[in-house]
């Protein structure tokens, strides 16, 4: 049923309305967070739709991650009959993608090129130092890797480049030799996805001009975090015609180690002639204590456009404060307390648990494994960062391109076909000989080795079926033909998860459903040709690695760094490791503004939250492979008591309680030793960390204890039944 425009509007708040209905003029809407400024963009572009002022041809919508995109997405869908797959509306990288695809030809790329994630990025700039014999101490391979994507999100190519010392002038060299082994190979990496489509875009006038003629709505999200290139893609995309609608809000702004630029703010303003930014300030998603405790927050940092926000909802809750003994106590009590949420009926999806680093995801994982719980996590090892997905997909993308080394190298002894070191290194001398791809040197080694001419004739025959075959077929031939599903079936250790990845995957070719070009003036694009589907697949597969989960809809607990959480939102929010050196991270402390970075991370992390905030910390954490002591963050700090509620004993005393423990025995180094506990632990035959069931008050877990002239003191949280503290003198009978 189609909603009136009327049916639209309704429920908007007036500064809201005057967003959505905007003229069609340039905009820029500063707001904070929870104020509705997604909410406004998805309105404004389906108000255009129904008005007429706009058809799905006609609009450009940019946001910022694919799980954004996504949503918006399937908002839109909900509010208008609308062709979403048709539209322009994705992130960035994907909009250039796409863009990419079209116009191969005028790019000077094969239609079959590829895209690089960040790991075959570094692969190739490794064959490369390699190649050019250079070792690993003159340049890491990591440290050119970094070099190269700055550059060019600085939009800058190597021969526009100077050098100010000898160090700098190897690099730009080998920028200059990194671009043009791409360019043979018909690669991609991320970031050339946007400065090559915005070369096109500049040199190449008959494009820019249709692409200027056609977008008259270029709508962006997040745009506090667009750094030079995609500012001057999005202006140059805009031309002096379309009504260019940005909305942001400065205090979020969280990439700036990637080159994105808070001060596009204020160029927007200037640049596009808006004199007043449209401001927001009713926060529509969070209760007061939330909200007063991101506020407090924030005001700690000095360099801000400043905006206020209040909320109509009550103060709610206060923030749920949890200190501790060590990480998998932390993970623990997370655990208990969703299982108690999920029982009180809230969804796990309506939960979030947030952490500043990838790798503190592990010992939630564990307990959450443990505990039986549904869970999905958005970063760290993806799907399609797994081994044997990027194996499945090396095949396939030879079957498409033999000449992709990176491919043939992935796989040309992958199942083990007796193809060794020293045979690889002969086709890589005979390559670099002749001039030519791996595989054509491969392929003149046939004759005299039946391996190779093995394998040649595996992806000659996956190569035959690319125009025959449906994806799903291709893909089974891929994993099944080429040995890869019987090589796991037939390995020791963890095969049966990487059986069912494979198995998943062919899943995900069955649904897979290209996007349309939604451009009908370029001829030479067949949607219906089979190798369109297979192209596609394999460059979603590799924008969005990770962010295609197994078993979608089903309902799950949300995991994920707070990067990744920009933009979401949840009922429940979890904000664990708390910890000065892991939030604020002890890197960021030895860059300039490298704090205020973290804070507005604080920020957000904060503000993700609707009704409940847990913030969670461990006095004791493993790290690399030892164990820390930490002090809670300053963060928790800067939130006024009042909206606080420590769940654990007040703050100082456990700080001194840790201290002294460090005294006692600096040494822990592995959790084995943590684990036989010293005798000074032990509170008249109780320990910290204890569960223990009382019987008026159910069970509850020691948080808190010290030794007196008789017995001990034990505060023990029995969840809803509160905190309590008990004397083990009079309470011990009424313990187990
Ligand atoms: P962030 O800065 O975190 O990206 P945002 O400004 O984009 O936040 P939204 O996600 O658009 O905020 O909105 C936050 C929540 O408030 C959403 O659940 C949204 O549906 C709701 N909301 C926004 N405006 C209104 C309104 N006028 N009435 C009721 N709910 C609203
Ligand atoms: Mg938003």
């Amino acid at each position: 049923e189609i909603l009136s425009s009327a049916g639209l509007l309704a429920g908007l708040n007036s500064e809201q309305l005057a967003a959505v209905t905007w003229p069609a003029q340039p905009a820029l809407v500063l707001a904070g967070a929870g104020s509705g400024k997604t909410r406004v963009l998805t309105t404004r572009i389906a108000w255009l739709l129904q008005t007429g002022q706009a058809s799905v041809h006609s609009i450009l919508a940019v946001t910022f991650t694919n799980k954004a995109a996504k949503e918006m997405q399937l908002r839109l869908s909900a509010l208008l009959p609308v062709s979403v797959r048709a539209m322009w509306l994705g992130t960035f990288h994907g909009l250039c993608h796409r863009f990419l695809r079209l116009h191969h030809q005028e790019a000077g790329l094969p239609k079959t090129f590829q895209i690089l994630d960040i790991g075959d990025q570094l692969a190739v700039v490794k064959r490369l130092l390699k190649q050019l014999n250079i070792a690993d101490e003159v340049i890491a391979p990591r440290s050119l890797q970094g070099f190269i994507n700055a550059q060019k999100e600085n939009g800058l190519r190597a021969s526009r480049l100077t050098a100010r010392d000898p160090h700098e002038r190897l690099m730009i060299e080998c920028y200059a030799a990194y671009d043009s082994l791409c360019q043979n190979e018909g690669v991609v990496d991320f970031a050339e996805l946007m400065l090559r489509s915005y070369e096109i875009l500049q040199s190449n006038d008959v494009l820019r001009c249709h692409y200027q003629n056609r977008f008259n709505h270029v709508l962006i999200d997040e745009f506090q975090d667009t750094n030079k290139l995609q500012y001057a893609w999005l202006k140059l995309l805009a031309g002096e015609h379309a009504a260019v609608f940005a909305v942001g809000d400065d205090d979020q702004s969280i990439y700036r180690f990637r080159g994105a630029e808070v001060a596009n703010m204020t160029r927007f303003l200037h640049e596009f002639g808006v004199s007043e930014p449209i401001r927001l300030e009713q926060n529509y998603r969070s209760v007061g204590n939330i909200l007063t405790a991101a506020n407090a927050v924030i005001a700690h940092n000095a360099s801000r456009l400043g905006k206020n926000l209040h909320t109509e909802s009550g103060s709610g809750e206060k923030i749920r404060v949890l200190q501790a003994i060590n990480d998998i106590e932390e993970a623990q009590f997370v655990v208990d307390e969703v299982k108690a949420l999920h029982r009180e009926g809230l969804d796990y999806m309506q939960m979030g648990i947030l952490y500043r680093s990838n790798a503190q995801s592990r010992v939630l994982e564990q307990a959450l494994f443990r505990a039986g719980i549904p869970y999905k996590i958005y970063g760290g090892l993806r799907f399609y960062e797994r081994q044997e997905i990027k194996h499945a997909l090396a095949y396939l993308r030879l079957a498409v391109n033999p000449d992709d080394d990176n491919a043939l190298l992935r796989v040309i002894n992958v199942p083990t076909r007796g193809i060794g070191t020293r045979t690889i290194e002969n086709i890589q001398a005979a390559a670099s000989q002749t001039g030519t791809s791996l595989w054509q040197a491969a392929s003149s080694l046939a004759a005299k080795n039946s391996k190779i001419a093995a394998f040649i004739h595996l992806i000659e025959n996956l190569q035959a079926q690319t125009a025959q075959v449906s994806l799903p077929e291709l893909m089974a031939a891929a994993i099944y033909d080429s040995g890869l599903m019987e090589y796991y079936r037939t390995q020791k250790g963890e095969q049966q998860e990487r059986i069912n990845n494979l198995e998943e995957l062919l899943n995900a070719a069955v649904a897979f459903k290209p996007q349309e070009s939604g451009f009908d003036s370029e001829p030479e694009y067949d949607e219906n040709d089979p190798l369109f589907a297979v192209l596609s697949f394999l460059s979603t597969a590799s924008l969005e690695a990770g962010e295609h989960q197994a078993g979608q809809g089903e309902d799950a607990l949300q995991l994920m760094t707070v990067h990744a959480a920009k933009g979401l939102e949840f009922d429940a929010v979890f904000l664990t490791g708390l910890e000065e050196g892991l939030f604020p991270s002890e890197y960021s402390m030895a860059e300039k503004d490298g704090l205020e970075e973290e804070r507005r991370l604080m920020y957000v992390a904060i503000t993700r939250a609707r009704k409940r905030l847990y913030l969670t910390m461990a006095q004791q954490r493993l790290l690399h492979g030892q164990t820390h002591f930490a002090l809670p963050s300053r963060f928790v700090d800067e939130i006024p008591e009042c909206v606080l509620q420590y769940l654990s004993a007040h703050k100082n005393t456990l700080v001194a309680r840790q201290q002294i423990t460090q005294r006692t025995n600096p040494f822990h180094s592995s959790r084995s030793k943590l684990a036989d506990t010293p005798a000074s632990t032990d509170f008249d035959g109780f320990q910290l960390g204890q569960n223990v069931h009382h019987e008026r008050f159910g069970t509850g877990v020691i948080i808190e204890a010290s030794h007196k002239a008789e017995g001990a003191r034990l505060t023990i949280n029995f969840g809803k039944q509160g905190i309590k503290e008990l004397d083990t003198v009079f309470a011990k009978s009424k313990l187990t």
